[in-house]
């Protein structure tokens, strides 16, 4: 457990924040959750402290409708609400009233630098960006400053995703996209374009890449798996973020969306299932 933090709270416990919760409950922090959807969230509580009972481990998490409970005496607060700005600007500022002043604001946004929240709250030394990854498969979380976060605000954020056994990617300058977003979106960018010009179809291209990495799966497999239209969404995001054309993803990409072609989740996309 990293020093000073003991006690975090999840504002948001959705996919991803559920996530952090398990890993937070793990490794023996003490938790607070805040939701507006109390039932769905005090189910996944009562089967995860279940389960991990089963391992011996004696989870404290407690789930709280009111905001100014849940970052009671906290050290730390995750905000893992849905990607709409207005929305997470409006939790930071509620936030930064009601916690201690010592406790550390994160987002754990895919997109927004912190640098475009801060501006609601008062302890700009004290906020930062910790994205994280879906934890179960890829092990890891960006970690991005604002324009300023303390030295120590930066440091107690990576003592603590190291203490969940995840591994830091320490953005050094703000990047839209932090690091490893960057590198996947520049592969999926590229296959998208091989594949809509023609020049070769989606079983080359991801067998070039499975015989080059030793990976299992190729890149139109991975975008099947995560949904063409949020494929879609992050590269429009990209495009309105640059604001040239070349970003833009391919129309074909598109008319397989129209046609309700979203992937493995609907029996079609890249491939059938
Ligand atoms: P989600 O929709 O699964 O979960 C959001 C949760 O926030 C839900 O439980 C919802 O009830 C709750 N919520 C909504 N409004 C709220 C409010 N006003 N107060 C408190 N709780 C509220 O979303 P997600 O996929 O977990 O994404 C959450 C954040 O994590 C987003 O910023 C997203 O960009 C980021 N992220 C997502 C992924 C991913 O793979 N889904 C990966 C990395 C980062």
């Amino acid at each position: 457990m990293v020093d000073k933090i003991r006690t975090i709270c999840i504002v948001g416990a959705g996919f991803m924040g559920k996530q952090i919760m398990k890993r937070s409950a793990l490794h023996n922090y003490v938790i607070r959750v805040f939701d507006i959807n109390l039932k769905v969230v005090d189910e996944y509580i009562k089967k995860l402290t279940k389960n991990l009972g089963k391992d011996g481990i004696s989870a404290e998490i407690s789930l709280h409708s009111k905001l100014s409970e849940a970052v009671q005496n906290v050290d730390l607060i995750i905000e893992a609400v849905p990607e709409k700005l207005e929305l997470k600007k409006d939790i930071f500022s509620r936030v930064d009233k009601l916690a201690p002043l010592h406790a550390i604001l994160a987002t754990n946004s895919s997109s927004f630098p912190v640098s475009k929240i801060e501006d609601v709250v008062e302890r700009k030394d004290k906020i930062m960006n910790i994205h994280f990854y879906s934890l179960s498969k890829y092990p890891m979380a960006d970690l991005m400053k604002g324009t300023q976060t303390s030295d120590e605000t930066f440091e107690k954020g990576k003592k603590w995703v190291e203490s969940i056994n995840i591994t830091p990617l320490i953005v050094k300058k703000e990047s839209f996209g932090f690091v490893f977003n960057r590198i996947w979106r520049a592969i999926k960018k590229e296959c998208l374009k091989i594949w809509a010009g023609g020049h070769a179809d989606v079983e080359t291209i991801d067998q070039s890449w499975k015989i080059f990495t030793g990976m299992d799966i190729g890149p139109f497999t991975l975008m099947d798996n995560i949904g063409l239209e949020v494929v879609y969404d992050i590269e429009m995001s990209y495009y309105h973020e640059s604001g040239d054309i070349n970003d833009i993803p391919p129309d074909l990409l598109k008319e397989m969306m129209d046609k309700g072609f979203l992937g493995r989740k609907s029996g079609k996309g890249f491939y059938t299932y």
